[in-house]
Formats: structure tokens, C-alpha cells, sequence
């Protein structure tokens, strides 16, 4: 944790759920409103199909959501993508950018994943920037060199505080049930909050800085309890309520 930042726990349900897991989102926010998440705030990123749905499901209420990507465009010829502009007239309030599956499976760069956040900072929205390194580069002995690359290439320059996220998430811990040594996600969230100071001066102290990368109930307390950990990313156990919130519990 961050003294004076309030962590963020963002579910990532990529390419998972249908119209009957919509009760999922109802009963997160119930439990939000009844006081039994916690004090961190949580946000839902949906797949596209369900994000008008959950927005009015979660409108008016303290959970926030947002999508898994953006496109750097704002409007256009741009078949099959979705805007931020989009996203921000749904009332979402986050985009998630360069996701290793979109690093990987589409082949997007820093340079392609600065212009989706700086295309949501511009529709209002605020990025969580995802940056991580593979199983090779951690054996490697890669891994701060790498993820440094990433977030000075991935990170929008003009970002405040509030409007940018940093999620670490090691690309060999997602979805693998395997996690980092306590010890080495304090290093590389060290090393990212020196560097976000570098990008954003002052402000880079209180900007939040995600772990991502099998997060499940029973490792949520030691992992978010780091320092300069404030908040996770779930892909696989933000898809029921009951394990996300038992995550968010950890604060
Ligand atoms: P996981 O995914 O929690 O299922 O490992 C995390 C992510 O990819 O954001």
C-alpha cells in the first residue's frame, strides 16, 4: 500500500461472460453498498458486449467499470474497434491498455499502447497501463530492465496522478496459479514507482501501481499488503463475486 492512496481492485473478465453474469456485477455492488468490500474501490471491465448492460446496473452505485482496451482513434473507419470516446459516454471510468494477451496476441507495441492511453486520458478515462515480463526475461534476469522499458514506453507523458495506473503483471503468473516471491514484486513496484517519479515528478509518488497475475483470495493479503502495491488486477477469480470481493477484503 501507498500512505493516502486508495487501492483500486479491477476484475479483468477478458474474453469470459454472458448476459446471466450480469448477477455477478449486481452482487458486487450490493455487497459495496452493504459496506462488506472493504475500503479499496472496485472496478469490473466486462467484455465489450456487456459493458451498456453493466453500466446500467452499476450506474448511480460505487463501482466502477470500465473496458479491456481502446482504440487510439476516437471515432471512425475503424471496423470492429471500440473508442474510449464509446466507453466514456457509457459512464465507464477506466480502460485497461496493453494487456500482455493484446502485446502478444496483437502484436501491440509501447508506442501502440501510449497512443490507447493517451486516447483515453483524452475521452476522460483513466489508463491502467499494463506492463510485465515473460518467464525467459524473469530467468533472464530481465525483468526490471524490461518492465522499465515498458512503462517509459507505454506511459502517457502528460498523465496526472489520478488519470494513469501501472499494472504489474508477470506474463508467466497469469493464469498459471503461479505468483512472484513477495520480495520480487516489492523490487519491480519499487523500481516502477522510482520511474513513475522520473515521468510525472511529484505526482508519480501517489499513482497507483496494480499487481496482476493470479490473485486469488487466499495470496490477496500477502500480495497487496507490499509496499507500492495498491491494488490488483484479476483476470480468472474476478469472475465471481464472492472471490472478488474476497479479494477486495484484504483491505
Ligand atoms: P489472472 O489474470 O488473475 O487470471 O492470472 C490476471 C490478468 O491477466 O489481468
Amino acid at each position: 500500500m501507498t500512505p493516502g492512496v486508495r487501492p483500486l481492485v479491477a476484475g479483468n473478465w477478458k474474453m469470459n461472460g454472458l448476459k446471466a453474469s450480469l448477477a455477478e456485477i449486481e452482487a458486487m455492488r450490493k455487497a459495496v453498498e452493504a459496506g462488506e468490500a472493504g475500503a479499496a474501490e472496485l472496478a469490473v471491465c466486462p467484455p465489450f458486449t456487456l459493458i451498456a448492460a453493466a453500466a446500467a446496473r452499476l450506474e448511480g452505485g460505487p463501482v466502477t467499470f470500465g473496458g479491456q482496451d481502446c482504440s487510439p482513434h476516437a471515432s471512425g473507419a475503424y471496423t470492429g474497434d471500440t473508442s474510449a470516446v464509446m466507453l466514456k459516454d457509457l459512464g465507464a471510468t477506466y480502460a485497461i491498455v496493453g494487456h500482455s494477451e493484446r502485446r502478444t496476441y496483437h502484436r501491440e507495441t509501447d508506442a501502440d499502447v501510449r497512443a490507447k492511453a493517451e486516447a483515453a486520458l483524452k475521452a476522460g478515462l483513466v489508463a491502467i497501463v499494463c506492463v510485465g515480463e515473460t518467464r525467459a526475461e524473469r530467468e533472464a534476469g530481465e525483468a526490471i530492465a524490461i518492465v522499465s522499458r515498458q512503462v517509459r514506453g507505454s506511459t502517457p507523458p502528460d498523465g496526472a496522478p489520478d488519470t494513469v495506473v501501472v499494472a504489474y503483471e508477470p506474463v508467466w503468473a497469469i493464469g498459471t496459479g503461479l505468483t512472484p516471491t513477495a520480495a520480487d514484486v516489492a523490487e519491480v513496484h519499487k523500481a516502477i514507482r522510482a520511474l513513475l517519479g522520473e515521468i510525472y515528478g511529484a505526482g508519480g509518488a501517489t499513482v497507483r501501481i496494480l499487481y496482476g497475475g493470479s490473485v486469488k483470495p487466499a495470496n490477496a493479503k500477502e500480495l497487496l499488503g507490499i509496499d507500492n502495491v495498491d491494488g490488483a488486477l484479476v483476470g480468472g477469480a474476478s469472475l465471481k463475486a464472492s472471490d472478488f470481493l474476497a479479494i477486495a477484503a484484504a483491505y
